[in-house]
């Protein structure tokens, strides 16, 4: 399995068991373990004890687990503990304390004695955190502060660090004074090496953290509601750029992210129909991305408010196909239009055949419905020749370009290659790229 597929399998599994655990009335508890000081060990007995180590590791982890729990090996030297069904926190740190105890003993691997003592991070679901993202970030928020205090384990409160409650206060404050700032990450046709649109992504200009990214506060918006007014903001600040910037020639695409909450908002058309309406927008600019997840929520809410976007001329794009389990046939009852294959495929496919495969065969399915696709995470040459070679109809990332400030894509439609070229066919020589 890759890497992406073993954390969206964690999480996937995590959403399930805070499912359960809501219907029968309890809490769950989400503890991420770390080994303290691990790349010192690998430096100190070599990698071949070290993934030795992990093994054994997990192992010990799993002997004292009951059998409902959770063991997830979620990155190099990461765990992650699920127990479904608590009572109270005191089991969640009961559990901390015998995963501790069981690790005192040193490890004999190949007649070396190795000590490998864990750090570990605990948050509570529902008590903490009402979604397995945001658990998952309160559960490294806690982590992060049992390191910094040298301690073996912390639960999540909201006085460690960066408070849930903290950014939901500010980032309303942000929203409100126009503290965001507009990104645009331009995408390209791969028939033509022309510049077919971008996507627009937000970031926050916090006064005193500086430039803040979006999956810092996107969770917490989701979590609070203020998701909302941030899209609004977000797609009148696309829209008013298009108005600002109308390409000669026309036939560009602006693209913005909707959350499942943004789709399942009422009246969210009329909302969309009016920022339109206000940049006059023309039918055909603006592509709105939904995850297949957010779609398949509420299949039937979602057809109705996909055809009434797709009434106004907007277009429908999935999202980070392939981190989710839902069937093309499924989704291609809605009105959608694009596929946006999910980065994590893309970034490794020139290296990993399984990545390249599964490219070459979403891409050959997505054309077979009739939908268009778009390739992210494009990071060198490499992959965009080997996407072209596939029939991939559009790209997007860092190889064409990073996500730009609003105001900077005039210039660098100008500049670069992708931007100049824009008539001439074939992609151009990027040893000119960014
Ligand atoms: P996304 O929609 O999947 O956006 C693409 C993300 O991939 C962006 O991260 C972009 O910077 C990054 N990326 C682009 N090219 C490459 C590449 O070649 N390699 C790699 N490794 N990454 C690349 P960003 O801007 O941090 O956004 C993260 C996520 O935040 C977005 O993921 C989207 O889900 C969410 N988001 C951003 N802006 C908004 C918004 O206005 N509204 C909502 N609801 N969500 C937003
Ligand atoms: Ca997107
Ligand atoms: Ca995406």
């Amino acid at each position: 399995m890759t890497t992406a597929r073993h954390r969206q399998a964690f999480f996937d599994a995590l959403a399930e068991a805070t499912a359960a655990s809501e219907r029968a009335g309890r809490s769950l508890a989400l503890l991420l373990v770390d080994i303290r000081r691990f790349r010192e060990i690998n430096a100190t007995y070599g990698y071949e004890v070290g993934d030795e180590l992990l093994e054994r590791f997990g192992e010990r982890l799993r002997g004292v687990l009951r059998e409902a729990d959770q063991l997830t090996r979620i990155g190099g030297d990461q765990f992650a503990v699920t127990l479904p069904a608590i009572m109270n926190s005191g089991h969640a740190v009961l559990a901390a304390t015998k995963l501790v105890e069981c690790l005192e003993e040193l490890f004999l691997i190949d007649g070396m004695h190795v000590k490998a003592q864990p750090t570990i991070g605990v948050a509570l679901y529902p008590d903490h955190a009402r979604t397995p993202t945001a658990l998952l970030q309160r559960a490294e928020a806690a982590l992060f502060h049992a390191k910094s205090g040298r301690t073996a384990y912390a639960i999540y409160d909201s006085g460690q660090g960066v408070s849930s409650v903290k950014i939901e206060h500010e980032l309303h404050q942000a929203i409100e004074n126009g503290d965001l700032t507009l990104y645009c990450q331009p995408q390209v046709d791969l028939r033509s090496g022309r510049v077919s649109g971008v996507e627009s992504l937000v970031r926050w200009q916090h006064p005193a953290d500086g430039l803040v990214l979006p999956d810092h506060f996107i969770p917490v918006a989701e979590d609070s509601g203020l998701i909302i007014p941030l899209t609004l903001w977000t797609l009148n600040a696309a829209l008013r750029h298009c108005a600002e910037h109308k390409p000669a020639g026309g036939g560009w695409s602006m693209a913005v992210n909707f959350s499942a909450r943004c789709l399942y908002y009422p009246g969210v058309a009329e909302l969309v129909e009016r920022a339109m309406k206000i940049w006059d927008t023309a039918p055909g600019t603006l592509t709105v991305e939904v995850t297949e997840s957010a779609m398949m929520a509420d299949p039937e809410q979602s057809l109705r408010t996909l055809e009434e976007l797709d009434a106004l001329g907007v277009a429908v794009a999935i999202d980070d196909f392939g981190t989710g389990y839902s069937s093309l046939a499924c989704l291609k009852r809605l009105p959608v239009k694009e596929l946006k294959i999910d980065k994590s495929f893309i970034m490794g496919m020139v290296h990993d055949a399984d990545d390249a495969t599964i490219a070459r065969s979403t891409i050959d399915l997505a054309h077979n419905f009739g939908l268009v696709v778009t390739a992210e995470g494009v990071e060198n040459r490499e992959t965009l020749d080997a996407l072209t070679a596939m029939g991939c109809d559009y790209a997007q990332g860092y190889y064409v370009s990073w996500p730009l400030p609003a105001a900077d894509v005039p210039r660098w439609l100008r500049e670069s290659p992708w931007g100049r070229f824009a008539q001439s066919a074939g992609s151009p020589d990027t040893t000119e790229a960014p």
